[in-house]
């Protein structure tokens, strides 16, 4: 690793885990948070959870699981080239979705929408409520037991009163602070790797045409230098030349933009980042515009497309299903559950054991389990 810059997060001054452990060996405390992440079930789960199209509908898209190493790759090719800690930032990427239930928004919209009169659901406290407490593999403690540093990484956003309930990590939210660097550039990093690999996804699936992608600058200004340089070449291979262009194009601006940005600051601690009024991560004017357009246009393209809509649709069935089914009767759920809603006071609190049920359900297992418990459901439409 390159030197860390004054501003960096480190490993010898993380604030600590909550359960005190001796110093690891051969690696620091970010590379063994990293090495959690990976080991976790809900990670292996990520495999098997949508991005946008449903796990079934083929296998050449992207899941949850390829999606976070690609937020990983961008965040720590970011991280390295302004001196800030790559194996935090890496930690941070991997960790990221790993709250997402099965079949991506639609699945979290549906679930938010069951336990709306009992604490709501949101994807992104449930990433840092399965680090905290609901993998279940070490001895002496719940959860992962990960750094300061990396749950205060995950919980991108949240509200002030869920920031109340959660200690340490949700001071920020109500101090209106900004988390550090490496956290600024894995929110960052997330946003150009979906960008990007959706425009890959929705021409694959055959529901965005190049033409209607002409639309956008980012892809025409790339697009239009690769037909310019290379007149003969196939239309994939244009195709995938054009995306690592943007993705290249908006990583180059974004750390241009932050490195001015960092300069006008002249932070000399992590303190610093974390006290200044504004994140220090962004893009530049060049790039900031285009994508947004970008974002704008696969929102009314793609993501509200009919045949999406339609995967979408049946989703928000099997959840809502689930759910209801489950709440109605907990002798349908599997012993252990069952056994800690048991242990719950007060319906908020047993929900919450069947939102974590359903929530951590990958694609195929919550069809499955619509099966057994409701009736057939058949893949595709
Ligand atoms: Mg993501």
């Amino acid at each position: 690793m390159t030197k860390l810059a004054d501003y960096a997060a480190r490993s010898e001054t993380s604030r600590g885990r909550n359960y005190p452990e001796e110093k690891p060996v051969h690696r620091d405390e970010f590379q063994r948070d990293r090495d959690r992440i990976i080991h976790s079930a809900a990670f292996r789960r990520l495999e098997y959870k949508t991005q946008v199209f449903v796990n079934h509908e083929g296998d050449m898209f992207r899941t949850r699981l390829t999606h976070s190493i690609e937020v990983a790759q961008i965040g720590r090719s970011i991280a390295r080239a302004l001196g800030v800690n790559e194996d935090l930032t890496e930690a941070i990427c991997l960790a990221h979705d790993l709250g997402h239930t099965p079949f991506g928004h639609a699945g979290q919209d549906e679930l938010n929408n069951c336990m709306k009169e009992y604490g709501g659901f949101e994807h992104n406290l449930q990433s840092l409520r399965v680090v905290d407490l609901l993998e279940e593999k070490y001895a002496d403690f719940q959860g992962l037991n990960l750094t300061f540093e990396t749950r205060e990484g995950i919980l991108k956003h949240c509200s002030v009163n869920n920031a109340r309930e959660l200690g340490d990590v949700g001071e920020r939210f109500i101090n209106k602070l900004q988390p550090s660097l490496e956290a600024q550039i894995s929110n960052i990093a997330d946003e150009i790797a979906y960008n990007n690999h959706d425009v890959d996804d929705g021409i694959r699936a055959g529901l965005l045409g190049i033409e209607q992608l002409l639309e956008c600058e980012l892809f025409r200004s790339e697009y239009e230098t690769v037909i310019a340089k290379y007149p003969a070449l196939v239309e994939r291979r244009t195709i995938h030349e054009t995306i690592r262009r943007m993705i290249n194009r908006l990583v180059c601006d974004l750390i241009n933009e932050t490195k001015v940005n960092i300069s006008a600051l002249s932070p000399t601690s992590i303190d610093d980042i974390r006290n200044c009024d504004h994140a220090l991560v962004a893009l530049g004017e060049d790039t900031l515009e285009p994508s947004r357009e970008l974002k704008t246009f696969l929102r009314k393209n793609l993501y509200q497309h009919f045949h999406v809509h339609r995967m979408t649709h049946k989703a928000r069935l099997v959840i809502r299903s689930l759910f209801q089914a489950f709440a109605a009767d907990a002798r349908l759920l599997p012993h252990d559950v069952q056994h800690k809603m048991d242990e719950q006071d007060g319906i908020n609190a047993r929900y919450r054991i069947i939102s974590d049920y359903v929530a951590g359900m990958t694609d195929r297992y919550a069809l499955s389990e619509y099966e057994r418990i409701i009736g057939p459901v058949m893949p595709g439409q």
